[in-house]
């Protein structure tokens, strides 16, 4: 069984009545979840702009920053996105950009006419922004210094014990304050 998660021109995307529909239930390598991307997506061209809609999902396993444990972290895409169309892909005439942010604050991507919108590398964007940059396993992270700091504090307890009763130098001492 092989998903068609193949991209698609944004001429022939351009030709179709409906809007194009992708659904997940697949690995994809860039992503080292240990559950499949679940989900689906679906892009609609309309006027000059395409209209991305996604629910997806996803599970990771990552090792905690504090305390070292390895913990499960839930990714998602549940989100709509306006991408436009335009042959100014890096928003180099300030025109259309100009003219564009006036439209709405939404547009942070465009895509050239000539390209293909990729489903595949659009979920592996979204899910990649969902990783957290510091990984904390909770809000009740035990931390990694804690049990460290009970151990220097419990092996200084012991070396005091240990110079007071074993070194005999003390008792010595002792003995000449004495006498
Ligand atoms: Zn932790």
């Amino acid at each position: 069984m092989t998903l068609d998660l193949k991209p698609i021109s944004i001429k022939e995307l351009t030709s179709l009545s409906s809007p194009k529909v992708w659904t997940f239930n697949c690995y994809i390598d860039q992503i080292k979840s240990i559950t499949p991307i679940k989900g689906w997506l679906q892009a609609e061209k309309k006027d000059n702009y395409l209209i991305i809609t996604a629910n997806i999902k996803t599970k990771v396993d990552l090792t905690c920053h504090r305390c070292l444990k390895n913990f499960t972290k839930n990714l998602k895409a549940v989100e709509e996105e306006l991408i436009l169309i335009s042959k100014n892909t890096k928003g180099s005439d300030p025109v259309t950009s100009q003219k564009v942010f006036d439209e709405t604050e939404d547009w942070l991507e465009s895509i050239h006419p000539n390209d293909s919108f990729d489903p595949q590398r659009w979920a592996f964007e979204q899910l990649s922004l969902q990783m957290p940059t510091v990984n904390i396993c909770s809000q009740a992270c035990p931390g990694f210094f804690r049990d460290s700091s009970k151990k220097t504090s419990n092996m200084n307890n012991e070396t005091d014990h240990q110079t007071t009763t074993l070194d005999p130098r003390w008792s010595l001492l002792k003995k000449i304050q004495k006498t």
